[in-house]
């Protein structure tokens, strides 16, 4: 845009938005550039920080009218690069809307704005005696618009599904300034298209998640969990079969560390290993069980005994206060971060059909020692849902990233299980999405945003004009 054009627009938001809605120029703070992935990011020439739905709704419109692109950004958690900004782009950020209502007595769900941290729900769940399904390590960060926008998973997906099976309703606003709003606290409502499914992994393509009606789940009595040493990965797969049959739905985490995350991460963190035998693979297991399932902490125990008595695990330390509990639970936590720490690291968040994961570990693993021989793994990740943080240290990163990607292609799998495609995986986007999928994106995103002034540029381009 002009520099002309610019001080119009910038004038008309004065017009439609209060002051502190708006920052502008050396006023607008580092703290938009920032990235987890510490790529650069361009300075925004202005930041819209709307404090309600009207004002979301004022600001896009008065910016869509001067066709100015704006990035929308929760807590910058994300892992695809979609809320880095380019030249040229604005901030739209949701960081001053973040009320969460308190639950009411009977209720069974939750209201919250779209800036409000993942762990602020969580919490206004647990006051009301309830919890909230999903559960990911930026909790304290990541913002219930963010979760939605990139349909955020996380370490319990076994027992809750993906944030998708918690939006209850949705509000939005389009591009041109249209509010969507569909809160209604009822579980069935079938009257013509579900409007609120376009923007849920959408990653802020589609519109801008102003609000969202969360769906809370009851508070389990009984939680256990076990870490557990095993032969094979192949193992690792009976045992979840295994549990599964055994503890049914109460199964609501099984997480793998290869050894390479497992003793890396235990270093990082300065602690004392949960169990000293080496082996192929680890396995952080988890039951949460309502009152009167006492029985499932005694047949998840059990079924852990008869695998040890088996062979078919190595090892296995069972939890045996909260305190405990909560460290197997900072092992696993502490992966991304102890991954950020390494040089030359590269990650793909992909998944494969749970059947063929060890399969597809060793093909890959072997597929990228042959481009280095000297690639370092610290795979882990969500084995119960077929989802892997493949995380690798090569100074041969592309080679090597194709290599996997294509291989997660070829086992039926996807290359983004719970990140987006954003930026970062835009290249390789074809590899999980047909090309009448993508047309019809394309369609959806011409649609919703003829302006192309929402996250432009992101998942996918369109094709040049002409
Ligand atoms: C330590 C760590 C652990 C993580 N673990 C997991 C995990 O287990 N599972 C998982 O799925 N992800 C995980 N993530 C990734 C990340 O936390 C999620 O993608 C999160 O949902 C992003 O939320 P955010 O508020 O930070 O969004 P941002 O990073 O700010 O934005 C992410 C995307 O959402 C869009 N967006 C943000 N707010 C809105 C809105 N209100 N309306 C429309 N679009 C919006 C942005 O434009 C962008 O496309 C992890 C990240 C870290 C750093």
């Amino acid at each position: 845009m002009t520099e002309d054009r610019t001080e119009a627009l910038l004038a008309r938001l004065a017009q439609v938005l209060p002051q502190r809605a708006l920052m502008i120029g050396d006023a607008v703070d580092p703290r938009y550039q920032e990235d987890r992935r510490n790529r650069p990011s361009a300075r925004p020439p202005f930041v819209l920080r709307p404090g309600s739905t009207a004002e979301v709704a004022a600001g896009v419109a008065a910016c869509n009218a001067f066709g100015q692109p704006l990035v929308v950004q929760g807590g910058r958690t994300g892992l695809s690069g979609a809320h880095r900004i380019w030249a040229g782009e604005a901030v739209l950020s949701l960081e001053r809307m973040t009320a969460v209502e308190p639950v009411q007595p009977g209720a069974t769900t939750v209201l919250a704005e779209a800036g409000a941290p993942l762990q602020r729900v969580q919490e206004a769940a647990l006051a009301a005696d309830q919890i909230f399904g999903v559960d990911i390590g930026a909790r304290g960060t990541a913002t219930i618009g963010g979760n939605i926008a990139t349909n955020a998973g996380g370490i319990r997906v076994l027992r809750y599904g993906m944030f998708r099976a918690q939006v209850a309703g949705l509000e939005a606003v389009l591009a041109d300034g249209t509010i969507l709003s569909a809160l209604k606290d009822v579980e069935k409502d079938n009257c013509g298209y579900d409007l609120n499914q376009l923007f849920i992994g959408s990653e802020g393509t589609l519109g801008i998640v102003t609000r969202a009606r969360l769906r809370l789940h009851p508070r389990p009595v009984i939680e256990a969990n076990a870490f557990v040493a095993l032969p094979t990965i192949e193992a690792a797969l009976v045992l979840l079969t295994r549990l599964r049959a055994a503890v049914g739905s109460t199964l609501s985490a099984f997480e793998i560390m290869l050894p390479g995350a497992y003793h890396g991460v235990t270093k990082h963190l300065g602690l004392t290993p949960p169990l000293a035998t080496a082996a192929p693979a680890y396995v952080l297991a988890e039951i949460q069980a309502p009152a009167g399932a006492a029985e499932a902490e005694e047949i998840f125990m059990a079924s852990l005994v008869a695998a040890m008595e088996e062979g078919l695990a190595l090892d296995a330390v069972v939890s045996q206060s909260p305190r405990e509990f909560q460290a197997l639970w900072d092992l696993r936590d502490g992966c991304p971060e102890y991954v950020r720490s390494l040089q030359h690291v590269a990650s793909g968040d992909i998944s494969v059909p749970t059947a063929r994961i060890a399969d597809f570990l060793h093909e890959s693993q072997a597929a990228l020692r042959a481009i280095d021989p000297e690639t370092a793994f610290h795979v882990f990740g969500h084995l119960g849902d077929g989802n892997l943080h493949y995380v690798f240290q090569t100074p041969q990163k592309e080679p090597a990233m194709a290599r996997l990607l294509q291989l997660v292609s070829d086992y039926g799998g996807s290359i983004s299980a719970e990140h987006g495609i954003g930026v970062d995986k835009k290249p390789f986007l074809h590899l999980s999405r047909s090309p009448a999928q993508i047309a019809t994106m394309r369609l959806l995103k011409t649609a919703l945003d003829p302006q192309m002034i929402l996250n432009r540029g992101r998942i996918f381009d369109m094709p040049a004009a002409g």
